[in-house]
C-alpha cells in the first residue's frame, strides 16, 4: 500500500525514559510520528543485559517487534571514560548500582575522576531499526568530549550537566536541545537513520 505523502509514518521508539522519547522527537521532526512504550500501552521493562551496546538496543527492538507486529527501533548508550579504561560502557545505566539514579551515577562519576586531570571521554549511541517485515539494521554515532569537574546546567538528562563536547566551552545541559542534538552521539546516530528511512519509503 502507497503511504500517504502527508502523513507522518509512524514507528514505535522502544523507550521508557520521557526525556530521551522528547528528545527522539525532536531529532526525528514531523515526518515521524514516534510512539514510545506508553503510547503503545507497554509496561514491560525490557531486559537489557547484553554485553554490548548494539545487542541491548537490538534486543529492545526485537521484543517490540516480537510483541506488536510493526516497524520498530530502538537505543542503547554508553559513556566511555578514558581514565576509567573506557568505564562505564555498556554498563552507564547502572554505574553507581542497580537502583541507582542520574544523580548517583554523575556523583560516582566525579568522585572516580576526582583530581584527575586526563578526563577525555565519549558518548556512544547504537540505534537498532526493524522495519515491518523483520528486517534489521544498526546504525551508529559517536560524540567525543570531557567530563567536567562539577555540574552546569539544567537542560538534557542522564550525564549531561557533566558532558562538555569537544571544541565546545560549555556541558549538554548548557546547551539549546537543538545544538545537542546537532552534535550528539543519539542525533548522529539517528540522523543515519532517518536517512535510511527518507530513502525506503
Ligand atoms: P540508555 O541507553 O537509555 O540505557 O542510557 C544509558 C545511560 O546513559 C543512562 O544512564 C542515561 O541516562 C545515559 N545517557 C544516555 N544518553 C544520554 C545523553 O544524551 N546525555 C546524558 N546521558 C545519557
Amino acid at each position: 500500500m502507497m503511504e500517504n505523502a502527508l502523513e507522518p509514518r509512524t514507528i514505535v521508539f522502544a523507550s521508557h525514559n520521557a526525556h530521551k522519547v522528547e528528545e527522539m522527537r525532536r531529532i526525528c521532526g514531523p515526518e515521524f510520528c514516534l510512539l514510545s512504550l506508553a503510547d503503545v500501552g507497554c509496561t514491560t521493562d525490557i531486559p537489557e543485559d547484553g554485553d554490548t551496546l548494539e545487542s541491548n538496543a537490538l534486543a529492545k527492538a526485537r521484543w517490540v517487534h516480537e510483541h506488536y507486529g510493526v516497524e520498530c527501533f530502538a537505543d542503547d548508550t554508553g559513556l566511555e571514560v578514558d581514565a576509567l579504561g573506557g568505564r562505564p560502557g555498556v554498563h552507564t545505566a547502572r554505574f553507581a548500582g542497580p537502583e541507582c539514579d542520574a544523580a548517583a551515577n554523575v556523583d560516582l562519576l566525579l568522585r572516580l575522576l576526582d583530581g584527575r586531570p586526563d578526563r577525555t571521554a565519549r558518548f556512544r549511541t547504537v540505534v537498532a531499526h526493524i522495519a515491518a517485515d523483520g528486517t534489521e539494521r544498526t546504525f551508529h554515532g559517536t560524540c567525543e568530549g570531557s567530563i567536567a569537574t562539577g555540574r552546569s546546567g539544567a537542560a538534557g538528562f542522564g550525564y549531561d550537566p557533566v558532558f562538555v563536547p569537544a571544541g565546545r566551552g560549555c556541558t549538554f545541559a548548557q546547551m539549546t536541545p537543538e545544538d545537542k542534538n546537532a552534535i550528539s552521539h543519539r542525533g548522529r546516530a539517528t540522523a543515519l537513520l532517518i536517512d535510511f528511512l527518507r530513502n525506503s519509503l
